[in-house]
């Protein structure tokens, strides 16, 4: 099977390059902005919008004119690629099955400086630099071999920084992941799992957030004491943005740690189906209905935003597919309520946090952990009709089958 994999390297810059880099990510944006503004103006008049045949043909004219003849100092292939992506971006947009995807929003220069090589016949690596058209060699922070065949060159600027990230395709040599698991997300436990043999696996977060909340904090302040677009003001605000990248790589670089061990040894992996972001939407509701315990579900929401669950979910798709796994969704409902032992499902069940007892039955475990036997069960299940816990018979054992 061949699967494709992207490598993204800090690239090492002197200020004639960043100049360089600047001015051609200028122009792949001013391109964005132009064919984008006109579409809006289309869309607003009820035309149809530009596709990339015309909107490429329009950059052509627009090279040749005066007033912006500077675009030709740009390779030519990196407006074409961004062209592409605003084509795509509004394909996807008007696309009924993406239904979460919006239509395109205007480039701005602090969030959206990057573009793309899409010839890899045209750039060579050697030595840990790349050689890209108009821009030469280039050296980079090469952190691993890069191993398949190149396809396509991105650079981008974050916070402080330029990357370069490498798209291969190669053939996956992974061996194949065997057993199951089933996990359970929550916030004093990132994760916890239970396999087949009931074996308990423990993976903790970083909290890299609230362990630099205070740091953050004062920064921010300085921040607002400052002369909004000063230059005082665009240092401190620098510093800000750095320290939140910062703490996003953290959590990043944890997360693949843990998603890595998990696909590693189990290639079926039941999950909570958690919508993160109805989860993490914000209690203060409306002034007609304002909502109940603000500043407690703030609190979680941050935990919940801090841990990453959403991207926890992206990795372990994408690295369970490639060892031949699979991530199954569970319906995440009683599965903090419901006895693992007897089935018996009850709000009082969880009268603390961390601690689960039953009721019924008397039963008392790590409630995470519950939790996890709930979904591994369900899981069990999966191929007939979701069953209630309730209406289940005895945990494990499936009533459809
Ligand atoms: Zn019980």
């Amino acid at each position: 099977m061949i699967i494709k994999k992207a490598y993204k390297f800090r690239l090492k810059t002197n200020p004639v390059i960043e100049q360089k880099l600047w001015l051609y990510a200028g122009h792949c944006r001013f391109v964005w902005n132009y064919f984008w503004a006109m579409n809006q103006f289309r869309l607003e008049n009820k035309q149809r919008i530009l596709r990339y045949a015309e909107m490429d043909y329009w950059s052509k004219l627009l090279k040749a004119s005066d007033e912006y003849g500077f675009l030709k100092e740009a390779p030519a292939h990196i407006l074409q690629q961004k062209l592409k992506d605003l084509d795509k971006a509004y394909q996807d947009g008007f696309d009924r099955n993406q239904p979460h995807k919006r239509l395109p929003t205007k480039r701005k220069k602090a969030l959206h400086s990057s573009f793309r090589f899409p010839e890899p016949k045209q750039f060579k690596i050697k030595n840990k630099r790349i050689f890209l058209p108009k821009l030469g060699w280039l050296s980079f922070f090469q952190s691993q071999k890069i191993e398949g065949e190149l396809k396509n060159a991105t650079l981008s600027y974050k916070a402080g920084h330029w990357y370069i990230s490498l798209q291969v395709e190669c053939e996956n040599t992974l061996a194949q992941a065997k057993g199951s698991i089933a996990l359970d997300l929550g916030v004093a436990q990132l994760v916890t799992g239970v396999t087949e043999a009931n074996e308990v696996k423990i993976f903790t977060g970083t909290h890299s957030y609230r362990k630099q909340e205070q740091k953050l904090k004062l920064l921010q302040q300085k921040l607002s004491r400052k002369v909004k677009f000063s230059k005082n003001w665009s240092k401190q605000k620098r510093k800000v943005q750095y320290l939140h990248a910062s703490i996003a790589n953290t959590r990043r670089h944890h997360l693949h740690k843990i998603s890595h061990t998990i696909c590693k040894n189990h290639a079926v992996i039941y999950m909570e189906d958690l919508k993160v972001k109805n989860m993490s939407k914000s209690a203060k509701g409306s002034i007609e209905h304002p909502g109940r315990n603000v500043s407690a579900k703030a609190g979680l929401n941050k935990s919940i935003l801090d841990q990453g669950w959403g991207e926890l979910r992206r990795q372990l798709e994408y690295k369970s597919s490639w060892r031949g796994g699979i991530v199954i969704p569970i319906n995440p409902q009683y599965t903090s309520q419901t006895c693992s032992r007897c089935s018996y499902t009850d709000k009082e069940n969880r009268k603390t946090q961390a601690t689960f007892e039953c009721t019924a039955c008397g039963f008392q475990m790590n409630a995470d952990e519950n939790a996890a036997r709930n979904i591994m069960a369900a899981g069990l299940c999966r191929d007939g009709l979701w069953i209630e816990p309730h209406k289940r018979s005895k945990v494990g054992t499936c009533v459809n089958v």
